[in-house]
C-alpha cells in the first residue's frame, strides 16, 4: 500500500469522554487503508511542528473519512492543539502505516487494549466481524472507570447480534455488575489457534505480550502497538 501525504479538513468534533474526542477529518476519496493501521499527523503550534501517529478508528469501506479517538495528555504539544481545534481546520497528514493487522487465516481473534488504544481494534472489528461470521472475535478492553468505556452501546449490541462476538469490558479502579482487573485476569485459558491484537500503553503491551509468550503462544501470533515509549 503506498504512502500519500495530504491535506485533510476537520469535518467534527466530538467530545467522548471528558479528555477525550472524536475527530473526523475528510480524506481524498482514493485514499486506502488496512483496518489496524495509523497516519502521522503534522501538528503546527507556535511555529513549530511536530509528527504524532493516530489510529484510525473507522472501516476503510467509509471513503472519503477519518475518524480518529485522541486523548489529551496535559501540557502535551499535539494534545494542546486539538483541545482548540475547531471545524474547517486543517492537516498535513501522511501514512497509512503499521502492521496491526488481521490475520485472515486465523480462526480466533482476541482484541486486547485499554484507552485509545481501541481506535485500531475498533476498525478491525467493525471492518472484519460481518464478513467472517465462522471466526470468533473477542474484544478484552480495559479502562479505569465505566464511563471511559470508548464505544460500550456499540459493542454490547454486536455482541447480541453476533453469536461469534464476545464483548468483555473489565474496570480497573471502579466496582460494577462486570469484570474488574487488569486485562491479563480475563485472558483465554486454552491459548491454541488464536491470534492477538494488543494496543495501548506500553505497560499493557508488554505486560500481556510477556504473559501470552509464558502461556505458550508463538510471538507470530501476536500483534501489538505501543502509544508510548515509556
Ligand atoms: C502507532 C501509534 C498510534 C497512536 N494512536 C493514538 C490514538 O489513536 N489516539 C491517541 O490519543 N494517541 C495515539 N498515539 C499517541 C500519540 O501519537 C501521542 O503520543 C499522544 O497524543 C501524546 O502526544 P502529545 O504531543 O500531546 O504529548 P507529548 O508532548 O509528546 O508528551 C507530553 C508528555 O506526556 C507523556 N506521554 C506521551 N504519550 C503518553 C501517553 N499515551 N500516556 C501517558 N503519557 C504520555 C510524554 O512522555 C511527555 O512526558 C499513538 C501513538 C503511536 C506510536
Amino acid at each position: 500500500m503506498s504512502i500519500q501525504k495530504f491535506t485533510s479538513k476537520v469535518l467534527s468534533k466530538e467530545y467522548l469522554t471528558e479528555n477525550l474526542i472524536l475527530l473526523s477529518l475528510d480524506s481524498p476519496r482514493d485514499f486506502t487503508f488496512e483496518p489496524g493501521q495509523f497516519v502521522m499527523f503534522t501538528i503546527t503550534k507556535d511555529g513549530e511542528r511536530k509528527q504524532r501517529a493516530y489510529s484510525i478508528l473507522n472501516s476503510p469501506s467509509q471513503k472519503g473519512r477519518l475518524d480518529f479517538a485522541i486523548k489529551f495528555i496535559d501540557g502535551g504539544f499535539a494534545s494542546e492543539k486539538f483541545k482548540t481545534t475547531k471545524e474547517q481546520d486543517k492537516f498535513e497528514l501522511r501514512g497509512p502505516f503499521g502492521h496491526l493487522a488481521f490475520a485472515k487465516s486465523s480462526p480466533e481473534h482476541w482484541f486486547i487494549g485499554c484507552g485509545c488504544g481501541i481506535a485500531p481494534l475498533h476498525s478491525i472489528i467493525v471492518t472484519y466481524l460481518s464478513k467472517y461470521p465462522k471466526k470468533k472475535f473477542v474484544l478484552l478492553f480495559s479502562v479505569k472507570v465505566k464511563k471511559e468505556l470508548l464505544f460500550h452501546d456499540l459493542f454490547t449490541n454486536l455482541e447480541h447480534e453476533n453469536s461469534n462476538f464476545t464483548y468483555i469490558p473489565t474496570l480497573t479502579r471502579e466496582e460494577w455488575e462486570g469484570k474488574t482487573g487488569r486485562v491479563q485476569h480475563h485472558l483465554p485459558h486454552n491459548m491454541k489457534n488464536k491470534t492477538f491484537y494488543i494496543c495501548g500503553v506500553t505497560s499493557l503491551v508488554e505486560d500481556t505480550k510477556k504473559l501470552l509468550m509464558l502461556k505458550g503462544v508463538d510471538q507470530k501470533n501476536i500483534k501489538s502497538e505501543r502509544y508510548n515509549q515509556v
